[in-house]
């Protein structure tokens, strides 16, 4: 069975989930992603990867095909601001597969801005298949050092690289930004609205962690649990903790004058035991598991987040680290474009060899 709200009847049969395909968003205004995301449909999986516990997923890899998944609700608000601002150029950065490197150049062909992509590391003759999107959607892309990349969150950074001027707003990595935040409350929000059970967890994929601060800064009917993607130690935690003490809660109070963070810890859980190897690596056994996942389900992952996502929570219902009947919502984070890197990786490795 599964379920959309934006539906009448409130059910999708399994032909019409497959064959769904993305919308587009087409304006860059908070109350018509606000109506999108409402329209986003949760599905129930049905497949033996899961014993004993519920799992549903809220698809927002169908969001847009290229502004994607929690990038899509980070950027937005990004943009928005940007446009208060009047800057026409968006400065931000990542690596040669970045999911939001690939999304910042598509929103901004689409709402007329600029782009400028700072691109860790040198210029390949062959770029990967993220960034040749990306200069075909007219970003010009800035490859930098390793070691000048490491020092992007450093007030000097842009001057350094003479992209401070006037009429450009810089937006971190991965849209890590209090204006991002904004956007996955939004996010939270719509989900709190939507939701077509009582769930008792809401499982995501973590990079900064800013996703998943935003949502259990704004959910409160169910807990929050973030998988740690990458090797970090506790510097997610950290991260997070540093973010919930500056967002409000929930997201329709923040502008409430006198609004503080009322946040209590027991709503968010942080496992760091499935990064499998760090960030990016695929081993054969996460790979063998995606494939699983994708035949009994129908729904395609991206190997850097949500493959490991549903693996974890695979291997802690099978281990029966999760009670028995629990109902789990899970987000479909989007990214599907980085599924590219890894065929290409594995074709290299082949001709080498
Ligand atoms: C960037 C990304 C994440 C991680 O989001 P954070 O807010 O950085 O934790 C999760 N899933 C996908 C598909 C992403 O592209």
């Amino acid at each position: 069975m599964q379920f959309c709200p934006g539906k009448l009847s409130g059910q999708w049969t399994a032909t019409e989930a497959g064959m769904m395909s993305p919308r587009y968003l087409t304006h860059l205004d908070p109350v018509y992603l606000q109506e999108t995301a409402r329209q986003i449909p949760y599905q129930r999986i049905h497949c033996d990867l899961f014993p004993a516990i519920e799992v549903w997923i809220r698809r927002d890899d169908l969001l847009d095909p290229v502004i994607s998944g929690n990038k899509a609700y980070k950027l937005l608000f990004n943009l928005l601001e940007a446009e208060e601002q009047g800057a026409h150029t968006i400065v931000t950065c990542g690596g040669a597969w970045s999911n939001h490197i690939h999304a910042t150049a598509a929103a901004g062909t689409r709402f007329g801005f600029r782009t400028i992509g700072i691109i860790r590391g040198e210029r390949r003759p062959v770029l990967s298949a993220t960034l040749q999107d990306a200069e075909r959607l007219g970003m010009q892309l800035r490859f930098v050092r390793r070691e000048t990349y490491r020092r992007r969150n450093e007030p000097e950074f842009l001057s350094e690289l003479g992209l401070a001027q006037p009429g450009t707003l810089y937006i971190p990595e991965g849209g890590a930004n209090l204006a991002g935040a904004r956007g996955i409350q939004l996010l939270g929000q719509v989900i709190e609205e939507t939701a077509p059970i009582d769930f008792d967890q809401l499982w995501l994929a973590c990079g900064t962690g800013l996703t998943a601060a935003g949502l259990a800064a704004s959910i409160t009917r169910f807990s929050v649990c973030g998988v740690e993607v990458l090797k970090a130690g506790s510097s997610i935690q950290r991260d997070v903790e540093q973010w919930l003490k500056r967002l409000p809660k929930p997201y329709g109070a923040m502008y409430e004058p006198g609004c503080t963070s009322n946040h209590t810890e027991a709503d968010l859980f942080l496992n760091s035991t499935y990064h499998c190897g760090g960030y990016a690596k695929n081993p054969q056994y996460l790979r063998d598991f995606q494939k699983v996942f994708e035949c009994q389900t129908g729904i395609p992952l991206d190997p850097v987040y949500t493959a490991k996502l549903m693996y974890a929570l695979h291997r802690e219902s099978e281990g029966g680290r999760i009670s028995s009947g629990s109902r789990m919502l899970v987000l479909h984070s989007g990214g599907l474009q980085g599924r590219r890197g890894f065929r290409e990786k594995v074709l290299s490795k082949r001709l080498q060899n």
